[in-house]
């Protein structure tokens, strides 16, 4: 039953750092026969454990009630356009291992996915007594929130209708979530900032893309393409430059750092360091402009508290200045006064993100009692 069932009571302990019976009487409201059920439920089902006492409070100190969380891992399998970044995390998304590989994101998607599932199996038998309960794809590409699917992709012409999370799944039997980069990303940057809402985030390298965390949610869109700023077209004159996705005067074909490279006459690989070859580059510097115009039309409509700069390019000093500029003379002092515009300084921002994702939706109260009698 909803509200008091043994997955709410885990919903309620994961949220704290230990609880004393005596506490979770007074949270929940719940009888004392009710709760201690519910209790017994979750302990036998290793989802919590007791430990040490809450600390002198007079008379017998009182055990604490905590969440299982030890040795439980998750996979991320971050798949950017020519890098792959798989870690194995505990259930916050703190990375214990990790590997980066190069791929090429247009390559045959079974080929790509089987070269970071040996990088993540790779990870995972490197650990000792660790219990994996998810795996999290991070894909540069719509993910619609409706079937969890990857939607027709720009950069990933070949993955449309490759049953990703069913690849993955066959290699490891614990579900396989799927989302945006730059959407898990966001999620990511909100856990490093917490009570900072809303914050809208954008990863930009070699594709430019954006999320949005309002109050601890993530915005996701109708069909999933919520945050998809690379294509906003930002110019109508006849030269403008075409997109990969066909037309003129996308911001990505201004300012990614794919069309950067090209621009120079360089095809982007996987041995790129982006942000040596641009990093003091006057296109670098339009680039970042152009980007900041076009994150002040979503200041207008959102009106975050911050805005955080990730991905190899974003994180860079001049790009930050750039941006900052652009969005403070383009939008109104009212919007940007207390707007705070800064640098990601995550270490694996998308890998934070997965992992808040996977582990919401494991211990979601509706999973947990379908685990628990
Ligand atoms: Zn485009």
């Amino acid at each position: 039953m909803a509200g008091t069932s043994p997955g709410w009571l885990l919903q309620l302990i994961r949220s704290g750092d230990g609880w004393t019976r005596r506490q979770l009487l007074a949270e929940t409201g719940l009888s004392r026969m009710t709760l201690f059920e519910r209790l017994d439920a979750l302990f036998r089902a290793g989802l919590v454990y007791e430990a040490g006492p809450a600390g002198p409070t007079g008379g017998r100190p009182a055990a604490l009630i905590r969440f299982a969380d030890r040795g439980r891992v998750v996979l991320v399998l971050d798949l950017d356009h020519h890098t792959g970044r798989v870690a194995v995390t505990d259930l916050t998304g703190h990375s214990l291992r990790e590997r980066e590989l190069p791929l090429d994101i247009a390559g045959p998607p079974d080929a790509v996915l089987a070269a970071v599932c040996d990088a993540g199996a790779a990870l995972l038998a490197a650990g000792a007594d660790e219990t994996l309960v998810g795996v999290g794809v991070a894909l540069p590409g719509p993910v619609s929130p409706a079937t969890g699917l990857l939607r027709p992709a720009t950069v990933m012409p070949g993955w449309d209708g490759f049953p990703i999370a069913a690849f993955v799944g066959a290699r490891w039997p614990v579900p396989v979530l799927l989302e945006n980069d730059a959407r898990a990303h966001a999620l990511g940057e909100a856990a490093e900032r917490p009570g900072t809402t809303p914050l809208l985030a954008v990863k930009y390298a070699h594709g430019i893309g954006a999320g949005l965390v309002m109050d601890g949610a993530l915005l996701r869109g109708f069909d999933g393409a919520a945050g998809d700023i690379g294509h906003i077209r930002v110019s109508d004159d006849a030269d403008a430059p075409v997109c990969r996705c066909g037309r003129t005067g996308c911001l990505a074909a201004f300012a990614s750092g794919y069309a950067l490279l090209r621009r120079r006459g360089v095809t982007p690989s996987s041995s790129d360091d982006l942000a040596a070859r641009l990093a003091s580059s006057p296109e670098l510097t339009a680039a970042a402009r152009r980007l900041g115009r076009t994150l002040a039309g979503l200041v207008a409509l959102v009106n975050p508290q911050t805005i955080v700069l990730g991905g190899t390019l974003g994180r860079l000093p001049v790009v930050v200045d750039e941006v900052a500029a652009a969005v403070r003379a383009d939008a109104l002092d009212r919007l940007t006064s207390d707007l705070e515009i800064v640098p990601s300084t995550a270490h694996h921002p998308a890998a934070v993100g997965m992992a808040a994702l996977v582990t919401g939706h494991v211990y979601a109260p509706g999973a947990v009692d379908a685990l628990v009698p």
